[in-house]
């Protein structure tokens, strides 16, 4: 190869390399995937259930209902997570965390509550029965059952 024919390459190497730089830290800026799901409101409902070790845990009535009315929120202990919107909604609105945020509990891929992977179990989640690798990231829609499951491995 020519000096020539091998700049140019370094130089298009150089280009893809930063086309898939650049494309890697677009998926984890928060804006280009924080998607419009509603314009002027919702009013969903999800049904979380939460097992450890086979035992189901209750979610309090009034998660979310105080002084201020928040619009992710539970009304009965019922497990339904109601998503009550009036202004427009974003996929980071819905997103599982925050109602785990306003729960004041810890939920992610290692951890539900204070029981953590190890050698005691796993956390396992399942959207309308299926497996699912999304844990606390997970948007929630209408209608959905989720799951929660920490299990002995
Ligand atoms: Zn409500
Ligand atoms: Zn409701």
């Amino acid at each position: 190869m020519s000096k020539k024919a091998i700049l140019v390459a370094i130089i298009l190497a150089a280009i893809a390399g930063f086309f898939i730089w650049y494309s890697a830290a677009s998926k984890t800026s928060n804006g280009e995937n924080n998607k419009l799901i509603s314009k002027n409101g919702i009013h969903w409902h999800s049904e979380l259930s939460i097992y450890i070790k086979g035992e189901k845990q209750e979610i309090p009535a009034n998660v979310g209902i105080g002084a201020i009315h928040l619009p992710l929120h539970t009304h009965e202990a019922d497990n339904i997570i109601h998503m009550e919107f009036s202004r427009a909604v974003r996929e980071n609105d819905i997103k599982l965390s925050q109602f785990f945020k306003i729960w004041k509990k810890r939920f992610d891929s290692n951890c539900i509550f204070e029981f953590c992977n190890g050698e005691t179990g796993k956390v396992k989640m399942f959207i309308n029965g299926k497996e699912s690798g999304e844990f606390e990231n997970y948007i929630m829609r209408d209608n959905d059952k989720i799951e929660i499951k920490y299990e002995p491995r």
